[in-house]
């Protein structure tokens, strides 16, 4: 959904030429936060705090469902253009995320210590390179999950740049990430769990991705051949041996096992046909 700038550079136009001089540099303003999560909410996440392992958290940069019980996100939901890609440079600073309700333990970095697993991003450092406060967000511990390193720095970090690089040759894309069970094989081997139980390392990642030419109503402009692609990839060292096209599945495979509903705003007609089928389409 591109900003709607004409009839603003319209009235400067007018107004300028008038004493004839160029108007000012736009700022640069991300895309407006309900785009994060436009697509529908899959598990019908809430703020109420009784719901504590379906929790939802609303930042600009992305929403997400928290899971207290297991201390990582059941999903992360963002929108991605080219208008979010910007200069800034990975800020690397991992830090609890403070606005937790009340006596809810904070995840921090110390619990991925030593683990053998990666502090994986769900929402990407390079999807948010806008602003230095952006970028800063993905770190947040509510966006991130104990990863099998070998799939989080290659088939899983190939199908993030290929996501930007739709953006950047003029996509908008509608991500969600999410993980299911417990049992990962990491550097050090297979655990359920790290740093004593604290945190949950999921058995397999998924992802599902909409992609749509820039436009304006994104939801009503969606159709049968729309493309969407979706994944699910073992959490495990051995995964990063495949590229990730290689992972293709149906979001109804993502459905039924994970018991959400993706893409829940799309009209239901629409919807059976795309979550019925696997991409096919390029990988790089
Ligand atoms: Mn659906």
């Amino acid at each position: 959904m591109t900003r709607k700038l004409l009839p603003f550079l319209l009235l400067l136009g007018v107004s300028f030429s008038a004493c004839e001089k160029k108007p000012p540099e736009l700022p640069d303003m991300p895309p407006p936060a309900e785009l994060n999560i436009l697509m529908g909410n899959p598990s019908e996440a809430t703020t109420n705090v009784v719901n504590s392992n379906n929790y939802l958290i609303s930042l600009p940069e992305y929403a997400l469902s928290y899971n207290r019980t297991k201390g990582i996100p059941n999903w992360v939901s963002w929108y991605l253009s080219s208008e979010w890609l910007g200069p800034v440079n990975r800020q690397d600073d991992f830090r609890p995320y403070d606005q937790l309700p009340a006596g809810w333990y904070q995840v921090s970095s110390m619990d991925y210590i030593g683990s053998g697993f990666d502090r994986g991003h769900n929402c990407p450092s390079g999807d948010r390179t806008l602003t230095v406060a952006d970028n800063s967000s993905t770190f947040y511990m509510v966006n991130i999950i104990p990863q099998a390193p070998q799939v989080n720095q290659d088939p899983w970090e190939k199908m993030e740049t290929y996501c930007r690089q739709l953006a950047q040759q003029g996509n908008e894309l509608y991500i969600i990430m999410g993980n299911y069970g417990s049992g990962g094989t990491g550097n050090n081997g297979f655990a359920t769990t790290i740093s004593g139980g604290k945190v949950t390392v999921p058995a397999a990642v998924w992802k599902a991705v909409l992609v749509l030419p820039r436009g304006e109503n994104d939801l009503s402009r969606i159709t049968e051949n729309s493309r969407l692609i979706a994944v699910i990839i073992p959490n495990e060292n051995i995964a990063g041996n495949l590229h990730w096209g290689d992972y293709r599945t149906t979001v109804n495979q993502i459905e039924i096992t994970t018991g959400y509903d993706l893409f829940s705003n799309i009209p239901i007609a629409i919807q059976d046909i795309l979550e019925a089928r696997k991409d096919t389409g390029p990988t790089n």
